[in-house]
């Protein structure tokens, strides 16, 4: 179910993968693999050595073993990635064309008389049939990977109520969406797409401001941070950079995972940077403030706000894209889809396969103009933090040891799949800062 949170949040999903400003893990990033020599789908051996669970000193410095590791999780993260990728359009195809999605219609319209609320029950038909569809393989990239790796600490019923708690939020925020996008249909049948990218502006907005006060502190605590003298210091750096200290919280990651993290988050007066009680944990106070420094670096440059443009563009370019397309194939394949206009909440699968078929091509662009952002970030940090490369290179060394993170993949699964430079030129270009 996760997944079509994320495709919901694809929309917006740039906006917080973009701003999870560190590299490895994130939920709608591949922490991805390395060698271009290493085939895609070949067999990956359980992991059998050192965990998180281990003592500091078995993570880091890395070992040949956790190197090991590091090929295995990294691939296998890639390669899932495609695999659900492609999953999903399947799914969404199956669904339309063999009149699922147009049954579910007519069941939500028996349940009620009222038109309106055919479209909640529809919805909520839908996304628990694509939910169990895709239960065995979310459940194997979600909780079997990540437990074989020893990143999850979630027992199965905790990670399952984290499941079911997404649901209604999806819901909520899918039935806001797509409500006023089918409204939009029926009503401007020849410019709908235009109404839709304006409305979306203040609607990512909005989400933006809402999900970090009333969604994330569903799932995890947010707090200031527990070790004052550190917090003393990243007060310090904030107001180097012109950001109030209140902005600053500590999440209890640790609750779900071992992943090490720290992102930038929300718009307005919600607005702030989050730091994992995971890297707090693994990293001295001079790394943690090199992850400060960047992290604000995204803040004073506005970067969620130039996402939200991007954001904006991309849904402006996809429904402008869907409204010259599946007119056509609805009229061509009426009869097996079981509806006849793009104007029946039936054609909603057909709507996501276009939006993540648009968003996975136009994705080496948005990757490429966050590898930028990340960069930027990366500079403003050394310049803000006193160019202390020795710790930069040193938390990128962390990252990449704790999270499994392959600081070296290749250039094409780079340029897919990254949205943030390799570890090992973000090494470089640290150092490279000194030299000059
Ligand atoms: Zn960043």
């Amino acid at each position: 179910m996760k997944r079509w949170f994320c495709l919901f949040v694809f929309l917006f999903s740039s906006t917080f993968a973009c701003a999870q400003t560190l590299p490895g893990y994130n939920p709608t990033e591949t922490a991805t693999p390395g060698d271009s020599a290493r085939q895609l789908g070949g067999p990956v051996a359980a992991p059998t050595t050192a965990t998180l669970t281990d003592t500091v000193d078995s993570v880091y410095p890395i070992t040949p073993e956790r190197r090991a590791l590091v090929n295995q999780y990294s691939t296998l993260r890639l390669v899932w990635e495609v695999i659900v990728e492609v999953f999903d359009w399947i799914v969404m195809l199956v669904v339309a064309f063999t009149g699922l999605s147009a049954l579910l219609l007519k069941l939500a319209s028996r349940v009620t008389r009222r038109r309106a609320v055919h479209f909640v029950v529809y919805l909520f038909l839908f996304f628990l049939l694509i939910g169990i569809i895709s239960f065995p393989i979310t459940y194997y990239q979600n909780y079997v990977i990540e437990h074989q790796f020893g990143f999850s600490n979630q027992t199965f019923g905790q990670w399952f109520g984290d499941q079911l708690k997404e649901f209604p939020v999806m819901l909520f925020f899918m039935t806001i969406m797509f409500g006023f996008f089918y409204f939009l249909i029926r009503r401007y049948p020849r410019r709908w797409w235009l109404w839709f990218s304006a409305g979306a502006v203040p609607f990512v907005v909005a989400v933006l401001v809402i999900v970090p006060v009333v969604v994330s502190p569903m799932f995890n605590d947010f707090q200031p941070l527990k070790d004052k003298q550190l917090e003393t210091q990243i007060l310090n750096l904030a107001s180097k950079a012109g950001i109030e200290g209140s902005r600053v919280f500590e999440v209890d990651a640790s609750r779900q995972s071992t992943h090490l993290n720290a992102y930038v988050t929300g718009l307005f007066g919600t607005k702030r940077i989050v730091l994992y009680d995971t890297i707090i944990k693994a990293f001295s106070t001079d790394e943690l403030l090199f992850v400060m420094g960047h992290e604000m670096g995204h803040y004073v440059k506005h970067h969620i706000w130039i996402i939200v443009g991007m954001i904006v563009v991309l849904i402006l370019i996809s429904t402008w894209l869907m409204a010259l397309i599946l007119p056509k194939v609805i009229t061509r394949h009426g009869r097996r889809l079981g509806f006849a206009e793009m104007g029946s909440y039936a054609s909603l699968p057909l709507v996501l396969l276009a939006f993540g078929l648009v968003m996975f091509v136009v994705q080496p662009a948005t990757n490429c103009l966050s590898r930028y952002f990340e960069d930027r970030c990366d500079i403003y940090s050394m310049e803000i933090t006193g160019y202390n490369n020795t710790a930069a290179t040193v938390a990128f060394e962390k990252l990449a040891a704790y999270n499994l993170s392959d600081p070296n993949p290749s250039r094409l699964v780079e340029i897919w799949f990254y949205d943030h430079p390799a570890l090992q030129k973000r090494i470089d270009r640290v150092n490279s800062l000194i030299e000059q």
